[in-house]
């Protein structure tokens, strides 16, 4: 209930159409503060949750306009959601920001062609349908392996581009050359019994880069007594449009989601991304006002289970001992939407400790964002690049040799960041790490 005397915003206001019990729900205790990345790396409080919070709260208000400035912080958070696992009060960052996001993009305040060009092709255009990212994705391919990146680069010819670009350039992925529906079938069936019958997402660029972990996420489910069913053709969750403000492309991804797995014909809906788990267990509240999906949705919530908290809950068949002498120095990162989005942190370790051949070490400052954030090492690199530098020293410091995470961008940002540093550090799924031990054992 709204007890405060506030002028009705004159626009519509997505942080305005919120529950007014999430935008008011914040104390100022300041308890977040310490744990925000980029609190810490400022100290300023506007870029620190209670700030923008509290920018928030004035726009929902009608006290504030939207402007570039209030749009940037808005981007200048990482949406790491350290700020949620701290407050003793409950604050529902998760919700707010992607409100937030949603209330920059609608006013138009960070709008020139240029983004709106990125924008519409990226968002609008090419993660709508996963037919146009493959193609993308072997054109790609095909500029990797014929030798024309090894050329061009080697010829200095890149220099010549833009900065920025030229950093993409540098950052961009390896394409898998053959994505998950080349790799896995539309039904695997389980091994020995069949336990349970699940459905597999593989997700949009996952499938591009890491469709090897989607195949090993397909294998341990049937090891551990699940036939799942993987259709070749797959829609994005649509949580990149919910963390960049567009809000109804996300509603339509997640109706196609909602179709192609009917929730009732599952006993779980896997995915292996912690950043798309994040998003795709909120689905009843994207679709609160669509009476024909709302019911789907909140069943749809339950079945979605990330690959480490279902294979844990249905009591994890652990893989044999080998022989082999040597057991890696592992360690593990968390994944900030599978540890501060999903609460899931215990179920990655367990996991990886019932691997005999492996030696678990624990990372100072696990759960602190690598910097990859979705596309924010794309769009803020020097913030981004902070926190990748402070990653790898402290996994340095652990003295291992792999790292394991559960989320693509958190692999492709320390597979860079070992890259530029010629570390020999392996960047692995823990998924992947389980799989072969089941291989090594049979
Ligand atoms: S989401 Fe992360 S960066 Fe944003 S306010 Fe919360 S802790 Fe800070
Ligand atoms: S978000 Fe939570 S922890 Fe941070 S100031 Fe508000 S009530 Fe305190």
């Amino acid at each position: 209930m709204n007890n405060t005397v506030s002028p009705a915003p004159a626009r519509a206001s997505h942080l305005a159409s919120l529950d007014y019990s999430v935008v008011q729900q914040c104390m100022h205790c300041g308890l977040c503060l310490p744990t925000c990345p980029t609190y810490d790396a400022t100290k300023l409080e506007r870029n620190s949750p209670r700030g923008r919070i509290a920018l928030m709260r004035a726009i929902a208000d009608g006290w504030l306009e939207p402007t570039k400035a209030f749009a940037d912080e808005m981007y200048f958070c990482l949406g790491c959601l350290a700020c949620m696992t701290a407050c003793p009060a409950g604050v529902n960052y998760a919700e707010l920001f992607e409100h937030a996001r949603a209330e920059a993009e609608a006013s138009g305040a960070l709008s020139s062609p240029k983004r709106n060009l990125i924008r519409a092709f990226t968002l609008s255009w090419l993660f709508m349908d996963l037919n146009r990212l493959q193609l993308l994705g072997r054109l790609l391919r095909l500029y990797q392996t014929i030798g024309l990146q090894t050329l061009l680069r080697r010829s200095g010819i890149l220099k010549l581009l833009p900065r920025r670009l030229r950093e993409l350039e540098a950052i961009t992925p390896d394409i898998q050359p053959d994505f998950s529906a080349d790799l896995i079938a539309p039904v695997t069936p389980a091994r020995g019994e069949r336990k349970y019958r699940v459905a597999l997402l593989t997700g949009c660029a996952q499938d591009l880069v890491f469709s090897d972990i989607n195949r090993d996420t397909a294998e341990v489910l049937a090891q551990n007594g699940c036939e799942v069913i993987t259709p070749p053709e797959q829609f994005c969750c649509g949580s990149l449009h919910a963390h960049n403000g567009e809000w109804e492309l996300a509603q339509q991804l997640a109706r196609k989601q909602l179709d192609q797995f009917p929730p009732e014909q599952f006993d779980a809906i896997i995915t292996n991304a912690g950043g798309c788990g994040s998003h795709l267990k909120h689905y009843h509240k994207l679709l609160a006002d669509d009476p024909s999906y709302r019911d789907r949705a909140a069943l749809w919530d339950k079945k979605v289970k990330d690959i480490h908290e279902w294979v844990i809950e249905i009591g994890l068949q652990p893989p044999a001992a080998t022989s082999s002498n040597s057991a890696p120095l592992v360690t593990y990162h968390e994944s900030c939407h599978l540890c501060h989005g999903q609460k899931i942190t215990t179920q990655p370790r367990q996991l990886l400790r019932s691997i005999p051949a492996l030696k678990l070490v624990e990372l100072p400052e696990s759960s602190w964002c690598c910097g990859s954030a979705g596309i924010y090492n794309l769009v803020q690199p020097e913030m981004a690049d902070q926190l990748l530098q402070r990653k790898l020293q402290h996994i340095k410091s652990t003295g291992a040799t792999v790292v394991a995470t559960g989320n693509p961008g958190c692999l492709l940002q320390l597979i860079n960041g070992a890259n530029q540093q010629g570390l020999k550090l392996r960047v692995v799924h823990p998924i992947t790490l389980l799989a072969e031990a089941y291989r090594a054992s049979t």
